[in-house]
């Protein structure tokens, strides 16, 4: 005697026995088609298995060890594995693999990441709290500049701080100077010295009169670059101007 489809089809010396509708049947084609049309019981086409009714189908199509339905698409598709489902509902559905949430739009999801997850709001990648995920946030470098007098945008950082510089209306030197004493590093690329050349660059060590000739140099020169990278002194003094583009910005409600 053994078993077939599962726990609920008897075979024995060429006969099948249906123990759920306790009904014998002749031929393994009979028995086949008894299991695979009955209203009685439900069926399993992938798995070949005989369930006693469709809550126990359900239980077994929703168990990962043998399926992997997107419940949410009406378990019409059935994917190879746990990670392509996940990534199916994290993708069509705006999922949350934390809470097993699924929200109505990309937006939705988003700022739901941000506020239950500590996600950083540029690229939404989670955090175990706020302060880390605020560290992390730092290393997204501004792509464009913004002059806080008149709010005139550019991409280039030099750009901007020279608009600065050179427009009374905008605030002139005074402005730059009060941004450079607003970063608390600025010690990094200012010191005064008397001579009008305070600025300077800690990499070569060149000075000039303005911060918009400084920023020219880094930009400009690969070997003093580095100084721009967003974990430097440079960084603070960027992020105070930058604006980054956010496509999916959300809105608190
Ligand atoms: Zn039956
Ligand atoms: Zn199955
Ligand atoms: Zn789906
Ligand atoms: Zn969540
Ligand atoms: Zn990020
Ligand atoms: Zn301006
Ligand atoms: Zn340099």
């Amino acid at each position: 005697m053994s078993f077939l489809f599962g726990e609920h089809v008897i075979t024995h010396d060429g006969e099948y026995f249906c123990r759920l509708c306790q009904h014998q049947y002749p031929s393994y084609d009979a028995i086949c088609s008894h299991c695979q049309a009955a209203s009685h019981h439900s069926w399993c086409q992938a798995c070949e298995l005989v369930f006693p009714d469709e809550t126990e189908l359900w239980e077994h199509l929703e168990d990962p060890r043998y399926h992997n339905l997107c419940l949410h698409c009406d378990g019409k598709v059935d994917f190879s594995d746990e990670e392509q489902l996940d990534a199916h509902r994290a993708e069509a559905h705006f999922w949350c693999p934390g809470c097993d949430l699924t929200c109505a739009s990309k937006r939705s999801l988003n700022t739901h990441l941000i506020y239950e997850h500590a996600a950083c709001e540029y690229c939404f990648e989670c955090f175990e709290d706020m302060e880390l995920c605020r560290d992390h946030m730092r290393t997204h470098v501004p792509d464009e500049y913004r002059c806080p007098g008149c709010g005139d945008k550019d991409e280039v950082f030099s750009t901007t701080i020279q608009h600065l510089e050179s427009s009374s209306d905008c605030g002139g030197y005074q402005q730059v100077m009060r941004l450079v004493k607003a970063t608390p590093s600025f010690r990094d690329f200012y010191i005064h010295s008397g001579s009008g050349f305070d600025f300077y660059c800690k990499s070569c060590l060149r000075r000039w009169s303005t911060l918009s000739e400084l920023a020219l140099h880094l930009e400009g020169a690969n070997d003093c670059g580095w100084l721009l990278d967003p974990d430097e002194a440079f960084s603070s003094l960027r992020q105070l101007l930058g604006r980054r583009r956010r496509q999916d910005l959300p809105t608190q409600q």
